[in-house]
């Protein structure tokens, strides 16, 4: 993976896979849940418009069980990593589970948005929500029953972009863990990073889309791959 002395910015990437082991589904998984639901029937804004007792049930099923799973290795590594690294670390990840949170992690930045947050379309305020929204209850704000789940759905523009492209600005090292490289813009942001002169790794359960573009990418289950490459990391600080 290169000289490990020189690094000192990171750039984490997170995806569905780094949860997969503790029993959150991947988008891509066999006879998972996204076999069952058509992204363009729960996860778009045109889905919401047209059927919002449908995608509010959906997410309300997905809010209810990701508050029954616990944080796995992976996670807990990455919150070790967190608290031991001083230059600046960013996990950005594509995940809406809180996870990287309840593992310890503080530099997290959700892309996607957060299941356990409910979005104001009146106010434009969020709130934490690990309710249901089905019976549109008010906002928390203002009153209004106006509230949506805060995350990002095909078709929107994921959160705090220029926070991203700062970090992948002034990374020596951006990794991508449990991602499959097909969801843009999180698919591009190895390109960038290496055109800036990152070193690039992968970890993921397989080959994906996005690995040609990565210097190294090694292949198993996130539990076992990132606590490995965690303590290497460490150790090579000296
Ligand atoms: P994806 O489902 O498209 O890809 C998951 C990747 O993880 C695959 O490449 C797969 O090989 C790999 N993987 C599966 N199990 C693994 C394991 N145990 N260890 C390491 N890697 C493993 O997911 P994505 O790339 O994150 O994109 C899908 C979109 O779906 C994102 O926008 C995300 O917001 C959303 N999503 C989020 C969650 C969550 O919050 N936990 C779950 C499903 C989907």
């Amino acid at each position: 993976m290169g000289d490990m002395r020189r690094i000192r910015n990171i750039v984490i990437l997170t995806g569905a896979g780094i949860s997969a082991e503790s029993g959150i589904d991947t988008f891509r998984s066999e006879g998972g849940l996204w076999e069952r639901y058509r992204v363009e029937d729960v996860a778009t804004p045109e889905a919401f418009a047209r059927d919002p007792g449908l995608v509010l049930g959906f997410y309300d099923m997905r809010r209810a069980a990701i508050q029954e799973k616990l944080p796995n290795d992976a996670h807990m590594a990455l919150a070790r990593l967190d608290a031991a690294w001083k230059g600046d670390l960013l996990i950005v990840t594509q995940n809406i589970d809180d996870l990287h949170e309840r593992a310890g992690a503080s530099r997290v930045l959700h892309m996607h948005g957060e299941h356990l947050k409910a979005w104001c379309t009146a106010c434009d305020r969020r709130s934490p929500w690990r309710g249901p929204l089905i019976e549109r209850p008010p906002c928390p704000a203002c009153g209004m029953r106006s509230l949506r789940p805060d995350v990002v759905w095909f078709g929107e523009v994921p959160y705090r972009m220029d926070a991203i492209h700062a970090a992948l600005r002034t990374c020596d090292l951006f990794v991508s863990i449990g991602t499959s490289g097909a969801v843009y813009p999180a698919a591009s942001y190895v390109r960038n990073a290496r055109d800036l002169g990152a070193q690039t790794l992968e970890l993921n359960l397989e080959p994906s889309k996005g690995s040609p573009w990565f210097h190294e990418s090694r292949h198993g289950p996130a539990t076992e791959m990132v606590p490995a490459w965690v303590d290497e990391l460490l150790s090579g600080l000296g």
